[in-house]
């Protein structure tokens, strides 16, 4: 397939371009390389280009006889969006809309979507469910679940059939490539533990240890990148063989605490570090579980590195090879 993903360049999107040439298809990766490196782009054809750009989309769809998109450009600082809501709202809702219409323009009737747990806001129950309450507590939450409202309208009326597919955490870096996470600024907790582990930073602060868990601090579903970029090249051939259009989470199942990872770095690395209680982070939920019964049951997912142990040490192995110039 003529496969267009946008944001190919950035963390996930890097992985997804991977695994999508790993089997065959033909790959066009747009990104402005506002996040992304160009050099996480391992193959295909690359295009720096931005999203507001309809007329260049209705080109680049045409042209590269795209049959379908994954869309993962997007802004995803939960904190910044809080300051920025116009940004958020601009670049993932109205840009995105763009997207959209170049694809009725050129009649591309697949997209896969890029969307985040950050739709559900507080959960009522753990481990979330697809068909839980979605209330976002942040402008970046609303925007990726605004999106995803746009996607069913354009189901209705022009019948483009969508993954939307929510991401817990992703981590991890695929064990092959020289790929991995790298945002600046890092707000990522895995990635700040091992820069601390390396050095680059002088201590970890774990953002609150009096929430009510198993140890205080909060916890998280973490799900390796390349099992996430895994669905998402699931999710574009079901599409491709007639599957009609879904929501479904991707995580593990599985939930760690800010400690624990900090535990397993240490194990991990062998290196020890400050660790320093400091005041919870707005906005932070206690505990964040998926369900992915969904995805295994429709799209037979599985998990290829669902410990946590894999997760950390193949970001580790990333990080001391020099990332992206850390
Ligand atoms: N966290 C922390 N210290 C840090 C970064 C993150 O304690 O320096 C915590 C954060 O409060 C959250 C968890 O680690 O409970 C995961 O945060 P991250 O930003 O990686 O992902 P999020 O769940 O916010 O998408």
């Amino acid at each position: 397939m003529n496969i267009l993903v946008t944001g190919g360049a950035g963390y996930i999107g890097s992985h997804v371009v991977k695994i999508l040439l790993n089997q065959g298809h033909q790959v066009v990766t747009l990104d402005n390389l506002q996040k992304g490196y160009k050099e996480a782009v391992t193959g295909g054809k690359f295009i720096e280009a931005d999203l507001a750009d309809q007329k260049l989309l209705n080109e680049i769809m045409q042209k590269n006889e795209i049959e379908a998109v994954i869309h993962l450009a997007a802004d995803s600082l939960v904190g910044e969006s809080m300051e920025k809501p116009g940004k958020y709202y601009r670049n993932n809702f109205a840009n995105g809309i763009n997207l959209l219409e170049a694809m009725v323009k050129n009649e591309v009737k697949n997209i896969v979507f890029s969307s985040t747990a950050a739709v559900y806001g507080e959960p009522d129950e753990i481990p979330i469910k697809e068909n839980n309450k979605t209330e976002p507590t942040s402008t970046y939450g609303e925007s990726k679940l605004f999106f995803e409202k746009a996607l069913r309208r354009y189901d209705d009326v022009y019948g483009i059939k969508y993954t939307s597919l929510r991401y817990f955490n992703a981590a991890g870096a695929d064990p092959e490539a020289k790929i991995g996470e790298a945002h600046d600024p890092e707000t990522h907790l895995i990635p700040i533990v091992l820069q601390t582990a390396l050095g680059i930073r002088d201590k970890i602060y774990i953002f609150g240890d009096d929430y009510s868990t198993r140890d205080g601090s909060c916890i998280r579903d973490y799900i390796h990148v390349s099992d996430l970029a895994a669905a998402h090249l699931l999710a574009v051939e079901a599409l491709a063989s007639g599957r009609e259009s879904a929501v479904y989470n991707l995580g593990n199942g599985e939930g760690y605490s800010v400690k624990e990872v900090i535990k397993t770095v240490k194990e991990i690395t062998g290196k020890d570090f400050e660790v320093e209680v400091s005041d919870r982070r707005a906005g932070d939920p206690a505990v964040l579980i998926a369900s992915s019964e969904k995805i295994q049951k429709e799209l037979d997912w599985q998990p290829e590195f669902p410990e946590l142990e894999k997760i950390i040490s193949t970001a580790w192995q990333w990080h001391k090879s020099g990332g992206f110039g850390e």
